[in-house]
């Protein structure tokens, strides 16, 4: 529709199969499990986010939500030197907000609203979206409270992206084994948080040493299929 931009990952293959990258507008769910690649395309969007439109970025800023403390400054300079930029101001243009619980994860969005409205910001990371909700709303019998606060949430995730035209980009890890799952759809391989709400989800998984495989699920308007990419010393590339 109108209006909808997109930010580069780094990888082209990837940026191909995201028909052309990380959209505004909509919700990105990148899904997977430990060490495939989530928290590190997350810091490659906020540096890529600040390129000028030319180089696939919307000169504008990034918030990153960080509920399990592994957002890294040090990347985020190998990063921005990866693509050119000063470093300094790179890490300028990312508010990084280290989110405590799910209820804080809450009250930080409800104020972004506010903070997008008067700043130049054109991305909300929210690494991981799921993993306070889960500490918090454990086993099945929480399933049903847990999914409808998450789903609340996101649905205001939702909202901020399409008012402000903004990039939402959100984490979920899942297990590589079905036989743990413990019977919980979100925890599943394929089982992402979005459901059936709107947005776009990436499977990523573990490959030969720095390669990594990325695959959409569930999206009609993009071709099916898969992609490899490589997470590197400068970041996210083919
Ligand atoms: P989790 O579910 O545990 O949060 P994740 O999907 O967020 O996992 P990442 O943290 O994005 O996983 O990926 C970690 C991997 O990224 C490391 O195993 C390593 O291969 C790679 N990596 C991290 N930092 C660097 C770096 N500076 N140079 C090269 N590769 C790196
Ligand atoms: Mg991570």
């Amino acid at each position: 529709s109108m209006n909808i931009k997109k930010i580069t990952t780094g990888s082209r293959n990837l940026d191909e199969l995201l028909g052309g990258g990380i959209e505004t507008k909509t919700i990105t769910e990148l899904f997977g499990e430990f060490g495939s690649g989530k928290t590190q395309i997350c810091h490659q969007l906020s540096v890529n986010v600040q390129l000028p439109e030319d180089k696939g970025g919307l000169e504008g800023k990034a918030v990153y939500i960080d509920t399990e403390g592994t957002f890294r400054w040090e990347r985020i300079e190998q990063m921005a030197r990866g693509v050119g930029l000063d470093p300094d101001e790179v890490m300028k243009n990312i508010y990084w907000i280290r989110a405590i619980n799910s209820h804080h994860q809450i009250a930080i969005v409800d104020k972004l609203f506010t903070m997008v409205k008067n700043d130049n910001i054109k991305l909300v990371v929210v690494d991981s979206v799921t993993s306070h909700f889960r500490a918090e709303f454990p086993g099945r019998e929480n399933l049903a409270m847990r999914q409808q606060l998450l789903n609340r949430h996101l649905h205001q995730l939702m909202r901020l992206a399409d008012i402000f035209n903004v990039a939402v980009v959100i984490t979920n890890q899942v297990m590589a084994r079905p036989d743990v799952f413990y019977g919980d759809p979100t925890q599943a391989v394929g089982g992402h948080v979005l459901g059936h709400a709107p947005g776009v989800r990436v499977y990523l998984k573990k490959s030969r040493g720095n390669k990594r495989i990325a695959r959409v699920v569930d999206a009609p308007h993009l071709p099916e299929g898969e992609t490899v990419f490589a997470i590197t010393e400068w970041g996210i590339r083919d």
